[in-house]
């Protein structure tokens, strides 16, 4: 037997008692040791806009394998994997009817039917399918990597670091100057734009604005790297701020600019503190929020600028996200104190509460 928490409504969480069924020849038992909450869990829980439940929630986790079936032998990089092998997963085989997956792997990240466990639909035999349990069955076909040297709270951050690894290697893509002397604008610090201006800083940019509402992130940007923290509310308007960051970009704006809010207006006022020729990629709208209104001659067109979007990662990005949160550590970027509370299982629901409230960055549950 183990416990999970359920989502069995909308905002209902119960931690229920399911039997453990035996694992087959080619998976993975795991213990759960821990699970972030994410932007997506809590969509979930409100029901707005998914409806997925009942449901083990939970994708940011980790845990140590307890049992190993006889036909598996190694990670997804050909690490062998063994009893008491911390581990981390990200995404589950695509679907064989996505042309996308099929003919254009580099671009899986697209597939219609993108799995994660802690997102998947509950089962009649096995409800160990998310990290806010105490187990998980991990099945043939799975992404997963073993990463015994590193700490609880940075295994717990890697899923969100494949999300801004993939972020910053699209804007590279695009042909965004992302090199030591760019100016960048990051605007939003919560969880993604705190990993988002650290990534920068180890990848060696040397000039961070970061953007935000609320100064305790923005003493959180600072102490990730940026060089500048702009509070928005510090200013009377858009053209107040674009002002600013002009005023720190040699009168010229940004370079590129990261768009990490999941405010509409947002993406449209970000256009305002980039240079001719700059860019912008947009990571912060991973749900619907609306339309916004932007003027296509003086945003786009005379500045002549690139636009890119940013879509979860690929299963291949998380050993890159691994060596960027072991980089970063090594550094001296305090990238662990993102994991500002725990709560035990039990508690899951004061752990909802504390992210619904805001508080903190990244709030784990302990199974
Ligand atoms: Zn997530």
């Amino acid at each position: 037997m183990g416990r999970a928490a359920v989502l069995t409504g909308p905002k209902t969480l119960e931690i229920q008692r399911f039997p453990l069924r035996g694992i087959r020849p080619d998976e993975i038992l795991v213990k759960v040791e821990a699970c972030g909450i994410c932007g997506t869990d809590i969509h979930c829980y409100n029901s707005d806009p998914f409806g997925l439940a009942p449901v083990v929630l939970g994708h940011e986790g980790t845990g140590e394998v307890m049992q190993v079936g006889s036909e598996v032998k190694m990670d997804s990089v050909g690490k062998p994997v063994q009893v008491g092998d911390k581990i981390v997963t990200s995404i589950l085989e695509n679907s064989q009817e996505c042309m996308i997956a099929k003919y254009n792997p580099l671009k899986s990240n697209l597939c219609d039917d993108l799995k994660v466990y802690g997102l998947l639909p509950d089962e009649p035999d096995n409800h160990f399918n998310g990290y806010f349990g105490e187990y998980l069955i991990i099945r043939p076909g799975s992404s997963f990597f073993v990463v015994n040297d590193m700490s609880l709270e940075l295994r717990c951050l890697i899923e969100p670091a494949a999300v801004v690894c993939h972020a910053y290697q699209r804007a590279k893509d695009v042909g965004m100057r992302l090199n030591f002397r760019a100016r960048v604008v990051v605007q939003g610090c919560g969880p993604i734009g705190l990993l988002m201006i650290a990534v920068l800083r180890t990848a060696g940019v040397n000039n961070i604005i970061a953007i935000d509402g609320n100064p305790d992130r923005l003493k959180l940007a600072a102490e990730l790297g940026a060089d500048e923290t702009l509070n928005y509310k510090d200013y009377s308007g858009i053209d107040d701020l674009a002002a600013k960051v002009e005023s720190l970009t040699k009168g010229v704006g940004a370079h590129a600019g990261f768009q990490v809010t999941g405010v509409p207006q947002a993406f449209a006022n970000l256009f305002k503190c980039i240079r001719r020729g700059g860019g912008i990629c947009e990571v912060g709208h991973f749900v619907d929020g609306g339309e916004c209104s932007i003027n296509p001659h003086q945003d786009i067109c005379r500045k002549e600028i690139t636009v890119t979007g940013s879509w979860v990662y690929n299963s291949f990005e998380y050993p890159n996200a691994y060596h960027f949160l072991q980089r970063a550590e090594r550094i001296g970027l305090p990238v662990a104190s993102l994991v500002t509370h725990k709560f035990p299982l039990d508690r899951i629901q004061d752990a909802f509460d504390v992210n619904l409230r805001q508080e903190g960055v990244k709030v784990v549950v302990e199974a």
